[in-house]
């Protein structure tokens, strides 16, 4: 299974499009790896997660070849993860497709609102849609995709509906992917500890980097490890498994460089727009 990181970011991107904090003045002098676009990854060829604004720049700058992707997972609706309005742009007349498999959009209840139902009733005829929806319960059934991944959606804790988290599993290899969370609640560990059997590599959310928390429904470095030692005492995850810190926001304070020096003392990876992890 491979990860590839399209959009590293939060919110506002790093450098921020307004802003003129260190983190930002750093990321426009230096550029590569710490200027970071909204968050999105896909898995292999065929499995995206996440559709921000940013997507579009993902696409060209990765040459991603679009009739390849199966799948879409939502984690939530935040903007720096749900922009539907761009999946507009695959209905007749904006898009020429020929004999594609439709597009399956998994994700909450909570992907149900006017973004995406307006995109879908500009797709009113049968066979033109080339998008499905399918909704999916917070530790609720693992959905499988056409292809077939097995996608366990994890409860995240967040400041949205429902929110969620995934584990996405094929070919006995399992990778986590936790955005946006903070810690998972008591019955989340449980349903992780009954359903997933072994973590070969884990995502996790970083937005608040150094700084001590403020906000709950992210996560820092420390707490990125705690979560971590976490899933080794429930057994998911050993020593081999690889973890990542992923999602930064520019008021962690911490521009790439002493980002990996942070996670490097526990041997953690930390993501930047483009990097690919095969496991
Ligand atoms: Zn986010
Ligand atoms: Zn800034
Ligand atoms: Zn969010």
């Amino acid at each position: 299974m491979k990860i590839k990181y399209l959009g590293t970011a939060a919110a506002e991107g790093i450098p921020g499009l307004f802003c003129q904090c260190p983190v930002c003045m750093t990321a426009r002098k230096r550029g590569g790896r710490d200027i970071r676009s909204r968050t999105q990854a896909m898995i292999d060829e065929t499995l995206m997660i996440d559709w921000p604004a940013d997507s579009f720049y993902h696409m060209m700058n990765n040459v991603i070849h679009p009739e390849l992707i199966k799948t879409l997972l939502f984690t939530h609706i935040h903007e720096d993860h749900y922009y539907p309005q761009d999946l507009g742009t695959r209905r007749q007349g904006f898009a020429h497709i020929d004999g594609c498999d439709p597009l399956t959009i998994v994700g909450s209840s909570d992907i149900l609102t006017a973004p995406l139902t307006q995109v879908l009733s500009l797709m009113p005829c049968e066979g033109t849609y080339h998008i499905e929806v399918k909704i999916v319960e917070q530790n609720g059934d693992p959905y499988v995709t056409v292809d077939g991944y097995t996608v366990w959606p994890i409860k995240a804790v967040h400041g949205t509906d429902h929110p969620l988290c995934y584990v996405i599993e094929k070919d006995g290899k399992a990778l986590m992917y936790a955005h946006d969370t903070s810690e998972f609640l008591p019955e989340t560990w449980e349903y992780l500890k009954k359903n997933i059997k072994h973590l070969d590599f884990v995502s996790l959310d970083c937005t608040e980097g150094r700084v001590p928390m403020s906000y709950k429904g992210h996560m820092n470095f420390e707490r990125d490890f705690a979560f971590g030692e976490k899933l080794k005492e429930l057994g998911i995850a050993t020593e081999e498994t690889i973890f990542c810190c992923n999602h930064f926001s520019h008021n962690g304070k911490v521009t790439y460089d002493e980002g990996v020096r942070i996670a490097g003392e526990r041997n953690y990876l930390v993501s930047y727009d483009g990097m690919e992890v095969e496991f």
